[in-house]
This record gives C-alpha cells, sequence and structure tokens, in this order.
C-alpha cells in the first residue's frame, strides 16, 4: 500500500478521533482574518465545564499569571487566540474518550508519554526563550498521534511493530513503513490537516523524529520543530525504559540545537516528571507518575554495574578454569612423557628394554644402510652369573646388574644405545662405528666391569663379562635378526675362549658386503 492508501483506508475505517465541536470550531475561526476575541470568547463560554477548565489551568501555576484572571473574554486577551485555540486542543485530546486497544496499545500510557512530550515542549522553550508555549505544548502533545490513529486502524499488525521494535533491530519508524506502508509522522501530520489545523501545528507534527528533513526558510517553525523533537527525547528518558539510551543523545543535541550548558539541561531533567504530574491535575488526567530523570539514571546505572560486575565475575571464573585446564593439560603431558619413557625402560636396571632396543635397532640399522654409513652391536652376558646369585643371593645380583649397566653407560657416547637383552645380558648399538672401533669400546665396557669393585652393604663384588661384536660396513647388507645372531655368535665364541673377553664375529664386514 502506498501511504496515500493507507491513509484513506485510516479515514474510511473511522479511526480518527472525533474533535470535540468547539475544537472544530475553534479552528476555523482562528483561520479567519476577521475573528474578534469577542467572538472566541462566545464559543469557549457555550461550552460551561470547557470555560471552567480553561481558566482552571491558566490561573494554576502552569502559567503563574500575577492576577487571577476571571473571565474567558480575560484569558484570551492575555493569552491570544493561538494560545488558547492550543489549549481547547489539548483539553479535547486529553478528555477523549479512551478505550484500550485490545492486545497491547495502551491509551492511558499513550496520553501521559504525550503529556511528558508536552510538558517537556513547554519547559524547552522557556529555557530557550520568552515566547509563547502554548503550541508547542499542543503538538507536543501530539506529535505521536499517528501512533493512536495506526494502532486503532491496524491493531493486530500494530501490535507485531511494537514487539518487533521492542527487540531492537529497526526502528518504529522503519518497521511501520514496512508492515503497514506509512509512518506515524505523516499519518498525525494527514490527520491534523483533516480537521484543519494551522501549518504552526501540522509541519512541527509531521518533521517531530527528523527536524533536519524541514526544508523551510521559517526560523520560528524550525525552532519549534527541534523543541519537539527534543522534548520527543526528554519524555523517552522518562518512559521508554532504556533512560540510559536517550539521556546522551538528549544532552548532545539540547546542546547543539539550543547551546543549552550542563547546569540548565539538569535542572530540566530534575524537574519535568514534578510538572508532568501537575499538569496531568490541571488538565484533569490520571497518571502512573514516575521517579525523576536523575533517579531512574541512577537505578540504571546501579543494574548496569551489577550487569558488568557479573560480566567481570563470569570473566574471572573463566580465566581461572582456563589455567587449570592448561595446568592440567601439562601436567597429562608430562605424565604421558613419563609414562612414555617408562614404557621403553627396564625397571631393574633402568637402561632401555628389549623393545625398545629392537625399535632403535631397526631404525638405526635402516639409517645406516640408506646412507651407507657403518654400525656396530655388541652383545654381552655377565660370566658365571648363575653361580654368583647362588653364592651372594638374588638382591646382590640385583644390585649387581644395576652398577654394570651404570658402569656401561659411563663407558659410552650420548648417541650410542645401552638395553638389558634379557636376564644377565645386556646389548649397545653403536651408531656410525666401524668394527674396529667397537672391539675397542667392547674392551673399554668389559675393563669397565671386571676393573670395578661393588659396594653393597659394606661388602665388595666383582664380576666379569664377556662380549660379542658384530658390525656393519660401508656397502655391506643385512638384517637385523642377522646382525644380532652374529654378535650372538662371537659371544659365544668369548664365552668359549674363556669368558672375560670380546670376541669380533667371524662374518666381519667382509661378509655383509656379499650379500
Ligand atoms: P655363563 O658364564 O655361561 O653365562 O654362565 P651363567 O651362570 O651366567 O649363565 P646361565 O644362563 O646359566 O645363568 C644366568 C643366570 O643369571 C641365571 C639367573 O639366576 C641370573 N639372572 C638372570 N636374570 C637375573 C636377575 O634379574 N636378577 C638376578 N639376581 N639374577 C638374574
Ligand atoms: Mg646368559
Ligand atoms: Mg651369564
Amino acid at each position: 500500500m502506498t501511504k496515500e492508501e493507507v491513509l484513506q483506508q485510516v479515514i474510511d475505517s473511522g479511526s480518527l478521533p472525533t474533535l470535540s465541536t468547539v475544537a472544530s470550531k475553534l479552528i476555523s475561526l482562528t483561520a479567519k482574518e476577521d475573528t474578534t476575541i469577542f467572538d472566541i470568547t462566545k464559543l469557549i463560554s457555550l461550552d460551561i465545564s470547557l470555560s471552567a477548565k480553561v481558566l482552571k489551568v491558566v490561573n494554576s501555576s502552569f502559567y503563574n499569571f500575577p492576577n487571577e484572571v476571571g473571565t474567558i473574554q480575560q484569558a484570551v486577551a492575555i493569552l491570544g487566540t493561538n494560545a488558547v485555540r492550543s489549549l481547547v486542543l489539548s483539553f479535547s485530546f486529553l478528555n477523549m474518550e479512551r478505550a484500550n486497544v485490545p492486545g497491547g496499545f495502551s491509551y492511558e500510557e499513550f496520553w501521559e508519554r504525550s503529556l511528558a512530550s508536552a510538558v517537556s515542549a513547554k519547559l524547552l522553550m522557556g529555557k530557550i526563550c520568552d515566547d509563547d508555549s502554548e503550541e508547542v505544548f499542543t503538538v507536543g502533545l501530539l506529535a505521536n498521534l499517528g501512533k493512536l490513529i495506526l494502532s486503532t486502524a491496524f491493531s493486530e499488525r500494530y501490535c507485531k511493530i511494537l514487539s518487533q521494535v521492542a527487540d531492537g533491530e529497526k526502528s518504529l519508524d522503519q518497521l511501520e513503513d514496512e508492515l503497514i506502508g506509512a509512518d506515524h509522522a505523516y499519518i498525525g501530520c494527514e490527520a491534523a490537516q483533516y480537521w484543519h489545523f494551522p501549518e504552526s501545528l501540522t509541519l512541527p507534527i509531521a518533521y517531530h523524529h527528523d527536524p533536519d528533513s524541514y526544508t523551510g526558510s521559517d526560523p520560528l517553525m524550525k525552532r519549534n520543530i527541534e523543541i519537539v523533537y527534543l522534548a520527543g527525547l526528554l519524555a523517552n528518558i522518562l518512559y521508554s525504559g532504556k533512560p540510559i539510551d536517550y539521556h546522551r543523545p538528549f544532552r548532545e543535541q539540547a546542546k547543539k540545537l539550543f547551546s543549552l550548558d550542563d547546569e540548565t539541561i539538569d535542572d530540566l531533567l530534575r524537574r519535568v516528571n514534578v510538572e508532568v504530574a501537575q499538569a496531568a491535575e490541571f488538565f484533569g488526567i490520571k497518571i502512573g507518575g514516575t521517579l525523576s530523570i536523575p533517579e531512574l539514571l541512577q537505578e540504571a546505572n546501579i543494574e548496569l554495574s551489577q550487569l558488568n560486575m557479573s560480566y567481570e565475575q563470569i570473566n574471572r571464573e573463566l580465566v581461572k578454569a582456563k589455567i587449570q585446564l592448561e595446568k592440567l593439560t601439562t601436567e597429562l603431558e608430562e605424565k604421558n612423557t613419563y609414562l612414555e619413557s617408562i614404557a621403553n625402560l627396564d625397571g631393574l636396571t633402568e637402561v632401555y628394554n628389549h623393545r625398545y632396543f629392537q625399535i632403535f635397532l631397526e631404525k638405526e640399522l635402516n639409517r645406516s644402510l640408506r646412507r651407507d654409513l657403518e654400525m656396530s652391536l655388541i652383545l654381552c652376558d655377565i660370566d658365571n652369573f648363575k653361580k654368583f646369585n647362588d653364592f651372594h643371593g638374588h638382591q646382590v645380583g640385583d644390585f649387581v646388574l644395576r652398577e654394570v649397566c651404570r658402569a656401561c653407560s659411563e663407558q659410552i657416547r650420548e648417541y650410542d644405545l645401552i638395553a638389558r637383552y634379557g636376564g644377565e645380558e645386556f646389548v649397545f648399538v653403536l651408531p656410525e662405528t666401524g668394527p674396529a672401533e667397537a672391539m675397542i669400546v667392547a674392551e673399554k665396557l668389559r675393563e669397565a666391569v671386571a676393573g670395578g669393585e661393588f659396594f653393597f652393604e659394606k661388602m665388595s663384588y666383582r664380576v666379569t663379562m664377556s662380549l660379542g661384536v658384530a658390525s656393519l660396513t660401508p656397502g655391506g647388507k643385512v638384517k637385523r635378526s642377522e646382525l644380532i645372531e652374529a654378535a650372538d655368535k662371537a659371544l659365544y665364541q668369548a664365552k668359549k675362549k674363556g669368558k672375560n673377553r670380546s670376541e669380533q664375529s667371524q662374518e666381519k664386514s667382509g661378509w655383509f658386503k656379499k650379500r
């Protein structure tokens, strides 16, 4: 639907509020140039209850006139025709019959908020200049009339709009345009034109959300539009439920548009809720009333700081949990590394175990074959260990096994491997070591053990061992099992030749070269 079609539907559906007879006659009367104060007085006086209400307001602190205004004629003379017209219009709207639209739109809330905007406009005018404030009061009151009209004409869609506004993704104007086809500023302005309101009322209604889009040249019109716009922000601080969101923009705009200083702004913020309550009384409408803006802001700030605090708490907990997790992960990694390392070690002697020896040898052998490097394997066996055990006991035997390993470990290079082959047999893998060099190492090992004295519980013990050496030389080819078998054969020879000696494999490097 185009906005013109929306407007037509609104008019056809009878959703426009009906103006009181006096109000509508007053509008046509004030539009004529030859109207006199007397004509206006006569019209208002026809409605006794309206006359009484006008006089009550005129004599209230709402105006603060020094002398009592006794008659409508005096009131019109003092206030001027435009001011009286505005006053009558305000009464006409505020005393309209109010049936709440089912499903969300509350008339009470609407008029309370509208009254707050009207009072805000009047207060702002008072801070800016001495001009009459009745017109901006009325515009403030009627600026959002379009909302009331749209919610009556399109009640279901308007409920949807209101709930979507609460989600905060889109503005009210945007949603009105999308879901209905016209926004409330347009509809409010068109309705006011339909009732023949003067431009001084219709234009500020049209531009109250967006004062920059007024391109006319009338500075007073521009000022009134800006006042009504600011008044809307001020009313939103009071009634939106999000005082902080509107407080800053209000301050900024009040400074930018009218150069209001902080003190003036603070005074407005302090007074507005009290003034709204008073105006409601003068105009005879019931309102709920609110805390003052400073109180609302304080409350909102406390809520915000509580939110921040719980956010910080959550953050702290998270950091703590993260540190704990990191600690556990490190511990787990350390434990895994430890488990891995002990899985490869022999429990008694703490040198590598048989399983690890096989893996290491396979890797080293492949590397040596690939790069055509030499390498050697030494297999050794403690001599007559059965007798040793039988004589000194197993406990001493265990101690000696450990000591033999310690003594041997001291003789080899960092990248050589010592492992327990099984029982009282040990094996050494010597990367990049040829047969001659390996024999020297074997002898060093043998001497270290044979020459050593092992003390256990104040007693000294001695053992010897026999060693078999097998080597891979450049150009040779051998399997892991063949290399071990060759070293084993050499060890057998060492035993056979009298023990406590080292023997080199008969196959030597030449044997391997042939393959
Ligand atoms: P040879 O000189 O021919 O090697 O004679 P040997 O007695 O050393 O050889 P044999 O194979 O007959 O006996 C090996 C002995 O090593 C038997 C066993 O009591 C001992 N032995 C093997 N493992 C352990 C161990 O973990 N602790 C102790 N205390 N003794 C062990
Ligand atoms: Mg043995
Ligand atoms: Mg032995």
